[in-house]
């Protein structure tokens, strides 16, 4: 059997920065260049392609690059046996997550990685995270791809990417899946977990629809009636992803619950999210809960915020009906959430 193939795909972020010697500062570098300043790429045994972006900060990542990234995908998805895309971590779980509700039937590797050091800078993380991320994208066992999904890689473990949050602006291992394990760990080997990764059926698709007629509104102490309202009439919203505390618990005042009782009269889709990085919405425990549900809130479950917002901002993309948007919000339609 031949070597596999990979396109890397470089969106920016700190992975590609090095120190500028003139000013001391990062900035980031030419990617067609990474052999310049990573040498022992060329050692890996996979026939590697780099298609460089003009990088950005990826806390300036909009949905059009998560069109592009989709785009691309399905028009090379015959050429490579897997794919890398370098992203920076400030947004990458936003976005695999994004990506992976764009692409349907996915039968070879999506493998999201970048770093918290950049890779010019010598104590960097990025080699490691590079390296292994290109080896799982190549990665086939009986001609086929081992981890057939969208997925994350960051310090030894890949994860379902939308599992994933940034937990950590400062540890090296700065992402976490809290309510799903990890999908491989990497040691001396790379030990993958083959009993909780997705097995490839159907046949490949993309659906590129995305709509951000979105908000994320967080329940706190003190939150008013005026700012609440204020929040929920915004022109033209659709969808909000309501961060509650806990199971899924929010304030039961008259004002509260009926305040988003109009939204939802008016067609505004409400999911309830928990605040807690693990754990799920479960909004028959308490009459705090109830109340929610008995409004029409949707439950998110055991979805991150990440999952659940770019899932919503897809499917409203999408030509569904009410029913169909509520019953696809509350099932699993890419491993984003545990069944029921
Ligand atoms: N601000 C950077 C970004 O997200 C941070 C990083 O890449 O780690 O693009």
């Amino acid at each position: 059997m031949g070597k596999s193939s990979v396109l890397l795909i470089y969106t920016g972020g700190t992975i590609g920065m090095k120190t500028d010697p003139a000013t001391g500062a990062l900035v980031p570098f030419d990617f067609n260049g990474i052999y310049d300043e990573f040498p022992s790429l060329r050692r890996l045994d996979v026939d590697l392609d780099i298609l460089p972006f003009e990088p950005i900060d990826s806390s300036n990542v909009e949905p059009k690059l998560w069109i592009k990234l989709a785009t691309i995908i399905q028009e090379k998805y015959n050429d490579y046996d897997g794919f890398v895309v370098l992203h920076g971590t400030d947004t990458m779980s936003y976005s695999s997550s994004a990506l992976s509700f764009m692409l349907q039937n996915l039968g070879k590797a999506v493998v999201f990685t970048g770093s918290q050091i950049p890779i010019g800078v010598l104590r960097t993380d990025g080699r490691e995270n590079l390296i292994t991320a290109i080896e799982i994208a190549a990665a086939k066992e009986d001609g086929r791809s081992v981890v057939p999904e969208v997925s994350l890689y960051f310090q030894n473990r890949l994860f379902r990417a939308n599992r994933t949050q940034k937990f950590s602006a400062e540890e090296l291992s700065a992402f976490a899946s809290f309510n799903y394990p990890a999908l491989a760990d990497v040691g001396v080997g790379i030990h993958y977990r083959y009993g909780v990764i997705a097995k490839p059926e159907g046949v490949f698709s993309v659906d590129t629809s995305v709509s951000n007629e979105v908000a994320i509104v967080k329940v706190f102490p003190g939150l008013t009636e005026p700012l609440l309202r204020t929040m929920l009439s915004a022109e033209g919203l659709r969808g909000v992803i309501l961060e509650t505390y806990g199971a899924g618990n929010a304030p039961t005042f008259g004002w509260f619950i009926r305040t988003l009782e109009e939204a939802i009269r008016r067609g505004v889709h409400i999911i309830n999210i928990t605040q807690c990085a693990s754990g799920s919405v479960n909004m028959d425990i308490y009459e705090t809960g109830r109340r929610l549900q008995d409004i029409g809130v949707i439950s998110g479950r055991d979805m991150t915020t990440e999952a659940a917002l770019t899932k919503m901002m897809c499917m409203l993309g999408r030509a569904y009906t009410h029913e169909e948007f509520v019953g696809v919000m509350k099932r699993p339609v890419r491993g984003e959430m545990t069944e029921e």
